[in-house]
């Protein structure tokens, strides 16, 4: 296996995907697969009682929070979020990136169903989404509903390390950092994260709601997108997305095994501090990103000299490491960095990278 810097869907602990094979044709002695297993049957419960459990104490979610593992990806929850919460309020958005520019975008359309408001606190669209807007310029409602920011904007490599102060309920999106580092839950209303980067494989999304924000529901939200409908069902409303379910399973016991999340926090640390320093250090390579938000699981780069993009590509995928391509928003290079890299994995980038400057600068 290669080193894999894809941003999403991303590089998955071997272990895991080893057990996986190991597993199946043959589940526990069955005969069958566990994507062959009823969601309602004694034995897949067991399977999601025992991934909800782990999260719980992986990220020591308190009692007063529902665990769901949902569909539709991050983006559906840009809906589900203003369709069950917005309840004729107000909604506020900080806006730091890509993602959660789209989350506002796609809120708004329940504005102009007559919902809410939906309210844009700050935009660092002036500064091409290289910081956060200093909080003393927000303009945050003194009512609102709630407070949706991005806490790790994948595509431009922006991370808020702590949540905003604000009275609102804080909702993030976390899909890109969840995991990757302690965080107080307690200081969110709802933490939302697609699987597909830190959780296991494309198709579950996970929301860490806390009670008190259940039950608020306009009437117009679809069944499977309403919080409190999916809190009774056990995430079972309709069929759930059993084998991505089993897989995130597998790596919560995969970090467990780790030392926990202040564990891969410390490793997630030094890969970060090492690639950063490398770019720094150099005038070949360059992050925009200004230090104190620099992401420590997405780090795009660019090169001085970007008709040199194409030869960097080429030879770091002749290399052995693939997907170092940026978005196409951003353009140079992107290195995504999630739990499932390893230190060494980094070590062998910027061994490449500064290679590939000598013979190239
Ligand atoms: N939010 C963030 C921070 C993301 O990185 C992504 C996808 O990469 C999304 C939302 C959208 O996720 P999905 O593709 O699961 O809808």
């Amino acid at each position: 296996r290669l080193p894999n810097f894809c941003a999403g869907p991303a590089a998955m602990p071997t272990s895991v995907l080893e057990r996986a094979q190991s597993e199946l044709l043959d589940w526990q002695g069955r005969g069958l697969s566990v994507m062959e297993v009823s969601h309602r049957s004694k034995e897949y419960m067991a399977i999601t009682d025992k991934a909800e459990a782990k999260l719980r104490t992986l990220m020591e979610i308190p009692d007063n929070y529902k665990v769901l593992f949902l569909q539709g990806g991050a983006s559906l929850q840009f809906s589900a979020i203003p369709l069950n919460l917005l309840n004729g309020g107000r909604g506020d958005y900080l806006t730091t990136g890509a993602w959660s520019g789209k989350a506002i975008k796609e809120a708004q359309r329940y504005e102009a169903l007559g919902l809410g408001k939906i309210n844009l606190v700050a935009t660092g669209k002036e500064d091409n989404f290289t910081t956060v807007p200093a909080q003393s310029e927000w303009n945050v409602s003194d009512d609102a509903a709630y407070f949706h920011y991005c806490a790790n904007e994948t595509i431009h490599g922006i991370q808020i390390f702590e949540p905003p102060q604000v009275d609102a309920p804080i909702i993030a999106d976390m899909s890109s950092c969840i995991l990757s580092q302690p965080i107080d839950v307690s200081k969110f209303g709802m933490i939302y994260a697609g699987a597909q980067k830190n959780i296991g494989p494309a198709g579950l999304v996970i929301a860490i709601i806390r009670d008190d924000l259940l039950g608020q529901a306009s009437a117009w939200c679809p069944m499977l997108l309403n919080y409190e409908h999916q809190a009774d069902k056990e995430s079972m409303s309709n069929t759930p997305a059993t084998y991505s379910w089993y897989l995130a399973g597998l790596v919560f016991d995969w970090l467990e095994a780790q030392g926990g999340v202040a564990a891969i926090g410390k490793i997630n640390q030094q890969k970060a501090d090492l690639l950063y320093k490398t770019i720094d250090e150099s005038s070949f390579y360059h992050n925009p990103v200004d230090p104190q938000y620099r992401s420590i699981m997405n780090v795009p780069f660019t090169l001085a000299d970007s008709s040199l993009d194409k030869v960097f590509l080429e030879e770091s995928e002749k290399a052995g490491l693939l997907n170092l391509k940026g978005h196409r928003d951003v353009g140079g290079m992107r290195a995504s960095i999630y739990n499932a890299v390893p230190l060494e994995w980094v070590q062998q980038l910027v061994d490449f990278m500064i290679a590939f400057e000598k013979k190239h600068a």
